[in-house]
């Protein structure tokens, strides 16, 4: 794909853009032989949730609860034609869906869900969230809830943002047997405040498992399922819920922490290691700084950090700049995102 001069490349498809929409563009081009190059920060990936949304809320005003995601966008078909969803079929969202998962299964980090419903699962706040898509450690959680079977849920001293009693308190009135817990992990030895990546790296080997098994036990009583924040380890995930499991003798789930998340980091670590090995030439600590429309139709697109240091030419180009948070999005001063004409600019005088 390297032309005579090395710092310009010649590829197929250029996707701007590297979260979880220009991470799967990348992948399902590369899965088709496309040559592809990518660019953006991958650091916004550590935000998700790992959760994987389909439709889980209506759109519009009533902001109605959706148990099935494929009946609800038949819905949204009918009332709102010019949705960005009304432009892919059912079968291509659910063939998208199912390979980004069986991607991500085959990098050691499986995904669950019901073909036709969509699960609901705990928050850290407490509350309930409908999502299409859950990492198989987060999967006994889902059951357990919908079991109301008597669970334990468990925090860490000196993790923050991850409050079992509260969580606890505010699930109870229609989970009656729920209990928390609250341990002291002195095994992980680093000072100060815990972060659930160190606690999560630190699980990777067999021994902290034992400790943190050990340490959970006591508290253990009549709960069928345990909860715990999510740190059950950045890579094979699966291996490190499954000792545990054996471990307690009850199946563990993981509850999605506050941003930014280790299962966001496992997404990130994922996508950064297989999409090269899948021929992706990838700039993930880059942005596109310019992008100009050549003679001949392709375009011609300069990638850098602060400069430019590679220009890429491309027959076609994918945007995936998502919103606020990736500045894909950007707000002018009076507040108005810069997409939007300059025709309908106001001062917020209701102009
Ligand atoms: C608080 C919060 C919680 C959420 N929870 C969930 C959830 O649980 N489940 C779920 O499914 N969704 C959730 N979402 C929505 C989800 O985060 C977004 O749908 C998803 O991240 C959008 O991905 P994206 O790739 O479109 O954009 P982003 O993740 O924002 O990525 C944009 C990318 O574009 C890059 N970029 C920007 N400008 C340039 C440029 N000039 N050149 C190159 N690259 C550029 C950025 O560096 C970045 O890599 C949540 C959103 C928020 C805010």
């Amino acid at each position: 794909m390297k032309t005579a001069k090395t710092d310009v490349l010649s590829c197929r498809l250029m996707v701007i853009g590297a979260g979880m929409a220009g991470m799967a563009a990348a992948l399902f081009a590369a899965r088709h032989g496309v040559s592809t190059v990518q660019a953006g920060l991958t650091g916004e990936t550590q935000y998700a949730s790992g959760l994987f949304d389909l439709y889980g809320v209506k759109h519009g005003s009533t902001r109605a609860l959706i148990d099935d995601p494929w009946q609800g966008l038949k819905q949204l078909k009918q009332d709102h034609p010019k949705h960005p969803f009304c432009r892919v079929s059912t079968r291509q969202i659910r063939s998208a869906m199912d390979r980004l998962t069986d991607f991500l299964g085959d990098a050691g980090h499986p995904y669950m869900g019901y073909p036709n419903k969509n699960a609901r699962l705990i928050t850290p706040v407490g509350t309930l969230k409908r999502t299409f898509r859950v990492p198989k450690t987060m999967w006994a959680g889902v059951q357990a809830l919908e079991e109301k079977a008597p669970c334990l849920i468990v925090d860490i001293q000196g993790l923050r943002g991850f409050s079992a009693s509260q969580i606890v308190s505010t699930l109870k009135p229609s989970w009656p047997g729920l209990t928390a817990a609250s341990i002291d992990i002195s095994w992980e030895s680093r000072l100060g405040p815990k972060y659930a990546e160190h606690i999560a790296r630190s699980l990777e080997v067999e021994a902290a498992r034992r400790d943190l098994a050990d340490t959970i036990r006591p508290h253990l009583g009549h709960a069928e399922y345990v909860g715990l924040p999510a740190i059950l380890g950045i890579h094979d995930t699966d291996t490190i819920r499954r000792d545990l499991k054996q471990m307690l003798g009850r199946p563990i789930f993981e509850i999605p922490t506050m941003p930014p998340a280790i299962s966001g980091v496992r997404l990130k670590e994922i996508f950064d290691i297989h999409l090269p090995r899948l021929g992706v030439s990838t700039f993930f600590h880059h942005t596109v700084l310019s992008v100009q429309r050549q003679a001949d139709g392709r375009f011609a697109l300069e990638v850098g950090r602060t400069e430019p240091e590679t220009t890429v030419v491309a027959d076609n180009v994918l945007l995936a700049t998502g919103r606020f948070l990736g500045k894909g999005l950007v707000a002018e001063r009076k507040g108005i995102p810069s997409i939007l004409p300059e025709s309908r600019w106001t001062t917020g005088s209701g102009r």
